[in-house]
């Protein structure tokens, strides 16, 4: 029997990179997913075409997290096509490199909307659909938090706050049988990666040459992770937030 089996997962940010990468791998492991995107519907049904193609059963839902009618409508049509939501992987996320003298009001609250109040109202919306029953959040925070790499303050206060808001509802949701754990990726190869320039840059070749592994990683370091978390393999772990960097901290 496949880890996932007869489990609803709702992946944001799944139109791409990372997000994708779980997507696929969720479905492989026989979970129903449903692909959340901001606007890349293209992007999106690809990847569900890349799931059914496959076997496994998928639905593309647009919606931004930072705004609830959005979070509302996504586990709404979750359940319309699937029923009520086992795992909620919140995923979706956008960053900008800057020192401190380009910081602006806008981006800060850019960044904190999609990485934190984005992250919370999907948290909430999972708590609901989780009732009676248990699951499992999983967020996706970053290495950064550990690394500190100067010209992020900002991205780095995000994740600052995804690792604390999974400890915190770690303790207040394991009461009602849900875990909270966070993956908090090193440098990954996605298409957010080379947009942003960080991929064949000096920071890309500094990344490598300290990694232990010896290699920056591909979404599938990150989707076979999220499995493990998703699945019973991982029912005695809440409030964790495992480091999946190839070894560079
Ligand atoms: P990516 O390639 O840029 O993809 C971002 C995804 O998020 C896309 O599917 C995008 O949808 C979606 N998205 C953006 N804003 C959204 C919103 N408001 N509502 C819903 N979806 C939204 O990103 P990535 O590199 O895979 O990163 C994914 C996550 O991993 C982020 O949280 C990021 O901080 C974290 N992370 C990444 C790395 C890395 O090196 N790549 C390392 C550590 C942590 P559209 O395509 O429709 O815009």
């Amino acid at each position: 029997m496949k880890k996932l089996a007869n489990k609803v997962a709702i992946v944001t940010g799944a139109s791409k990179g990372i997000g994708a990468g779980i997507a696929k791998s969720l479905a492989a492991e026989g979970a129903s997913v449903v692909v959340n995107y901001a606007s890349s519907s293209q992007d999106a049904d690809k990847v569900v075409a890349d799931i059914t193609s496959a076997g496994g059963k998928a639905i593309a839902v647009k919606g931004d997290v930072s705004k609830t009618t959005d979070i509302n409508n996504l586990f709404a049509e979750t359940e319309k096509a699937f029923g009520k939501a086992d795992v909620v992987i919140n995923n979706a996320g956008v960053y900008q490199m800057g020192t401190i003298e380009t910081v602006t009001e806008e981006e800060f609250h850019r960044q904190f909307n999609i990485n934190v109040l984005g992250l919370l109202f999907t948290s909430q919306a999972a708590v609901k659909h989780f009732e009676g029953k248990g699951g499992s959040i999983i967020n996706i925070g970053s290495a950064v938090t550990r690394i500190t790499p100067p010209g992020s303050a900002i991205y780095t206060a995000t994740k600052g706050s995804v690792d604390v808001i999974t400890e915190v509802l770690s303790k207040e949701l394991g009461p009602k049988n849900i875990r909270v754990n966070a993956i908090n990726p090193g440098m990954i190869e996605t298409e957010g990666t080379h947009t942003a320039g960080f991929i064949g840059s000096d920071f890309h070749s500094q990344m490598v040459a300290t990694t232990p592994l010896g290699r920056i990683g591909q979404p599938d370091d990150i989707a076979q992770v999220a499995v493990f978390l998703a699945s019973d393999d991982s029912k005695w772990l809440t409030g964790e937030k495992l480091l999946a960097s190839g070894g560079v901290r």
